[in-house]
């Protein structure tokens, strides 16, 4: 079938059936939030895969995240198209290069550092943990960005940096000792892999042939994010045969602290000469009001929206002690029964302030789901998987020991009894005990739920890993998800999770929390370059809502006996003015207006 009535083209508006069923190549697509970029993706790939124009085992579409080629792989196997096609991270794709190479030649597989803070403080023992981080993080920066210890002094200037060690050089020469140690102890980091890989690629012409013609057909989602260590591997990977769609939004460009360069995306054209470029303008996730709050955040025109209208989005103002009360009752009143708290989400510019909400919630009695921010490495029901299984051991078969395991323990296989659940969680190692199977415990039937949910996680990650590493060992895996082991449980409960972990997602209502001068912008950010790139953040967050948005600020915090005064965000205000004044809350969006006017008096004092 080749019709527009193909299954495979239904619901699909003409600019994005233009986008799926083109042949062009390069391709890319360049389109707003909530367009259908990552649909487009997966049905392009399941398409030409159905038409005949790609073999799907040849295909491989690269993200981000872990979290993210879990969701692309799902949305394949909703379209029948997932079990040949591969969906990874750059990371796992070039470690999985690397292995190859090595099976394939004769030599010991790649040893990657257990742990790169330890061999700082070896380096500088006398730094606290902080600096280790910032040492750490600054030197994925600069690997991001090709940028070697010599010539630090310089970039680093360039791009406004701040060195961990104060003086450039001084960072300088931490880096270049971080590099000489790896070297004689003959391990990569996480980023060497990606160097390595590329390497490989431009000076072996074989293997590159190989790996070329093992990843004819490449995919790209979230390219506005790609740094340009990831990018020369991208296009290493590119041979003459190769097919290449890339799909981004540059407004959406978050992870420029990090090492992305959004400048990639607006120059692709350069970059890959006759490339196509297409655009998408419609919104098909949120309300117009939900739209229109996004385009007052980026001082712009909102996206059309095909949504019905809902409301607008509401601004509650409250202090600091009350916070967590006033946010349970919002999400209380809007929990039907029968229906999942997981239409529910909750976002924040940070992590340390979801901890306090998440523990509060809880103690409210309201579920809430782990969040993509906490690794599967470190929770106890994982450790006892990890233990059962040695590391020279097939990963395929471990899988397949511990998924029976499960399926036994949890009773049915799918909704566990709890005397299955009491059996195989509570003691002992599982039917069989063939050494693949762990013992691990859990006392209530929620808690059971949610080891079940995180052990499954965890296999699946697995399961993606065999899909570019068929041979793979345990200790090959669990060393891959060293660099990105962020799951999200499977149970129901409201989602808690950063700005930046919510990219790509989205949920019927969310809630927007913590929006005070100091977090949004984050403190921080103080170039301007920064400071567009927290605006852009906000963004994302405010486009994650399909139905319903609402912005919660505190005028006060506390610290112990300390009170702080704070300031709503200025791109509350921004939203705020966009209201249409019938929403029947004047009494907060005047609240929005007086902190703030308080704000630019005391700063018109000050100077
Ligand atoms: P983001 O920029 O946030 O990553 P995106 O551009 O990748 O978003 P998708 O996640 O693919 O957008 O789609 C957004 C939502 O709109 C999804 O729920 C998707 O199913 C829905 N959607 C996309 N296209 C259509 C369409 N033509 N008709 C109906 N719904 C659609
Ligand atoms: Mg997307």
């Amino acid at each position: 079938m080749t019709g527009d009535d193909h299954p495979l083209l239904a619901g699909l508006s003409a600019e994005q059936r233009e986008a799926v069923t083109t042949r062009a190549s390069p391709l890319c697509l360049i389109a707003g939030a909530g367009s259908g970029k990552t649909r487009v993706l997966t049905r392009r790939i399941a398409w030409h895969a159905d038409q005949g124009h790609i073999d799907p085992r040849r295909t491989l579409a690269v993200t981000f995240t872990r979290r993210a080629a879990r969701e692309l792989r799902s949305r394949l196997r909703q379209l029948g198209a997932a079990g040949a096609v591969k969906a990874g991270t750059f990371h796992s794709v070039a470690l999985a290069q690397l292995r190859r190479h090595a099976a394939d030649s004769d030599r010991r597989p790649p040893q990657i550092l257990d742990n790169p803070a330890k061999l700082i403080a070896e380096l500088h023992p006398s730094s606290d943990r902080r600096t280790r981080n910032d040492i750490i993080a600054e030197i994925s920066w600069c690997r991001a960005r090709l940028v070697t210890a010599g010539d630090y002094p310089a970039a680093a200037k360039a791009a406004g940096r701040r060195a961990p060690l104060g003086r450039y050089e001084c960072f300088a020469g931490t880096f270049g000792d971080y590099q000489a140690a790896k070297r004689k102890r003959r391990v990569l980091d996480f980023d060497d892999v990606l160097a390595r890989a590329t390497e490989m690629m431009e000076s072996l012409p074989q293997h590159a042939a190989a790996q070329r013609w093992l990843h004819r057909h490449l995919l790209v989602d979230e390219f506005q994010d790609i740094n340009p260590l990831q990018f020369r591997l991208l296009k290493s990977w590119l041979g003459p045969d190769s097919t290449l769609l890339v799909v981004g939004d540059p407004d959406q460009a978050i992870y420029g602290w990090n090492g992305a360069d959004p400048k990639l995306i607006d120059s692709v054209a350069e970059h890959f000469p006759g490339c196509a470029v297409m655009h998408m303008r419609t919104n098909f996730r949120s309300t117009p009001e939900v739209l229109t709050a996004a385009g007052r955040v980026l001082g712009r025109a909102p996206q059309p929206a095909v949504r019905p209208p809902g409301g607008d989005p509401t601004i509650t103002v409250c202090d600091g002690a009350e916070e967590a009360e006033v946010l349970a009752r919002l999400i209380r009143r809007r929990h039907r029964p029968g229906s999942r708290w997981r239409r529910q989400a909750v976002l924040a510019r940070t992590n340390s302030q979801l901890e306090p909400l998440r523990q509060a919630l809880l103690q409210r009695n309201i579920p809430v789901v782990t969040t993509g921010e906490t690794g599967l490495l470190r929770r106890p029901e994982i450790a006892a998987v990890r233990e059962s299984w040695t590391d020279n051991a097939r990963l395929a078969s471990c899988v397949a020991d511990t998924r029976q395991w499960l399926q036994e323990a949890s009773g049915d296989g799918g909704g566990a009894s709890d005397d299955g659940h009491n059996a195989a969680f509570g003691i002992g190692n599982g039917p069989g005990s063939s050494g693949h199977t762990p013992a691990t415990r859990a006392d209530t039937p929620a808690a059971r739920a949610d080891v079940k949910a995180f052990i499954e996680a965890f296999l699946d990650f697995a399961e993606d890993h065999l899909s570019l590493d068929p041979d793979a060992t345990a200790g090959a895996f669990l060393t891959s998800l060293r660099a990105d082991d962020r799951a999200l449980g499977r149970g129901d409960g409201v989602d808690l999770t950063t700005f930046h972990g919510a990219k790509g997602q989205e949920w019927p209502i969310v809630y927007l929390v913590g929006l005070e001068d100091g977090y949004v912008p984050i403190h921080h950010a103080r170039t301007a370059e920064a400071r567009a790139e927290e605006r852009r953040l906000l963004h994302v967050a405010v486009t994650r809502a399909q139905q319903e948005l609402h912005l919660l600020w505190c005028d006060q915090r506390h610290n112990g006996d300390k009170t702080f005064l704070k300031a709503p965000s200025p791109w509350v205000e921004a939203i705020s003015e966009g209201f249409s004044g019938a929403t029947g809350q004047a009494d907060n969006v005047a609240a929005v207006g007086r902190a703030r006017e308080m704000l630019r008096a005391k700063r018109d004092e000050q100077r």
